[in-house]
């Protein structure tokens, strides 16, 4: 995939509509309050918002939120399904689910942090939005509603990528900053691309810099860390890593079915049985490149799967019955952190233990401050992984924590991801 891609900065926006696609899927009450949580998303789209409004551009945004179910009688059989009694599955009810992935409360946040009025249309690209759209002057923005209201949006039916282009007009612009969402082909996220010139906001072209960057041009050595909880998840991330970097360090859950393929004992930890081939495979294929595969060497075990759990050290592969590996080990941490030193780049997804535990966040911490030390490029992807950065105190000394999860694991699995794709190239 070429990362070399048109950005806000190579076209011309004066005057003229621009079509955004923003992630404004932010955390929501629970209460139905209509309060954001985390406002996080909208803070990092200001950026390429203002720079827009700036340039005397009229930004029409627009996101998804949530998983709406824009079919009621898809909605009810689906709750039917979940054991809900189909006498309960009202249209009150299914309007109410609705409602509560509404963009009222995102454009009045939007506002709020811009210091400007945000016209909100009623709905996506219906008469409303229509209106708004056209009426939408230079320097003025609106916002859409939920873009997954529009049954076509996760189809990506071109009818309605058209309709979305058309309320920028014949000389407008689409613009996407969702790195969120850039691996779904959605209509919002690439389709409309067909009938607009495209091109990415400032977070999208931060995330191919870095990103793209490290997996096409590494500054070496390059040293991935790899851990969180299944083989499974990472067989896409490993598989790809195992062709780029010098050395590849294994932690997390996933090192106990590492650990067991080599013959040794995991006690309760997470295994995953259907993978003990893939393991050796790998830890051969390593050999055969040349690439460096770090393994622990030993491990933190926990009676039970707690907080509070009664803890101590084994050497790896040597876990017990009833015990169960949390963390990383000491000595595993210190040859970790030593692999780190000396590094070009380092690409961090996984965490290295149960992390939300304070006891076996111990590994986990350690590597986050190793990479906070080192002159590396340090970048980190993965949901939990920015999460556990975050939590831990180590975000500021990284050079790039990725804004997309399942995006950014994907962008490491070197697959195309179709909301890039679908941008002009450079
Ligand atoms: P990311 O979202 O960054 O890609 P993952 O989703 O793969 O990361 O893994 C994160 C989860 O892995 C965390 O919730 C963490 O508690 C869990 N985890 C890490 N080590 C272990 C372990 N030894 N046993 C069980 N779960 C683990
Ligand atoms: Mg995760």
């Amino acid at each position: 995939m070429n990362y070399n891609k048109k950005t806000v900065k190579d076209v011309d926006v004066k005057g003229k509509k621009v079509l955004l696609r923003c992630d404004f899927n932010v955390p929501m009450a629970k209460d139905g309050s209509g309060v954001i949580t985390d406002d996080k998303r909208i803070r990092a789209a200001l950026p390429t918002i203002q720079y827009l409004l700036d340039q005397g551009a009229a930004v029409i945004a627009c996101s998804h939120m949530g998983k709406p179910e824009p079919s009621f009688e898809k909605w009810a059989k689906k709750q039917a399904e979940k054991g809900k009694d189909p006498a309960s599955l009202t249209k009150e009810k299914w309007e109410k689910s609705l409602e509560a992935l509404c963009m009222e409360p995102v454009a009045k946040r939007l506002g709020e942090l811009l210091g400007r009025d945000v016209v909100l249309a009623s709905d996506v690209v219906g008469p409303d939005a229509q209106a708004k759209a056209a009426a939408l002057q230079s320097g003025e923005i609106m916002l859409l509603q939920n873009t997954r209201f529009e049954k076509g949006e996760t189809k990506n039916d071109p009818e309605l990528a058209k309709a979305m282009a058309d309320l920028a007009g014949s000389d407008g612009v689409y613009v996407s900053d969702a790195f969120g969402a850039v691996h779904r082909a959605h209509a919002s996220t690439a389709g409309v691309a067909a009938y607009l010139p495209a091109v990415s906001g400032f977070l999208i072209q931060k995330e191919l810099d870095f990103i793209g960057g490290a997996l096409a041009n590494p500054k070496r050595p390059l040293v991935a860390i790899l851990g969180g909880a299944k083989v499974s998840s990472k067989i896409g991330v490993i598989n790809n890593l195992l062709e780029i970097a010098d050395t590849i360090i294994i932690g997390g859950g996933m090192s106990y079915t590492f650990a067991k393929a080599q013959g040794g004992t995991v006690g309760d930890s997470l295994l995953e049985s259907d993978w003990l081939d893939y393991c050796n495979e790998m830890i051969a294929k390593a050999g055969e490149k040349g690439v460096k595969l770090l393994l622990p060497v030993d491990t933190v075990i926990a009676d039970k799967f707690a907080p509070d759990a009664d803890s101590k050290v084994v050497p790896n592969g040597q876990i017990p019955d009833g015990w169960q590996g949390l963390d990383i080990g000491p000595e595993t941490v210190k040859l970790y952190c030593g692999a780190v030193k000396d590094a070009g780049t380092v690409i961090w997804n996984g965490p290295m233990g149960v992390f939300e535990f304070e006891k076996f966040a111990v590994g986990t911490k350690a590597v986050a401050e190793a990479l906070s030390e080192t002159d590396a490029i340090t970048i980190i992807g993965g949901g939990d992984s920015a999460a556990a950065v975050q939590q831990l105190g180590y975000a500021e000394k990284m050079t790039h924590i990725s804004t997309g999860g399942g995006a950014s694991l994907e962008f490491m699995e070197g697959k195309e991801l179709p909301g890039v794709a679908c941008l002009l190239d450079k």
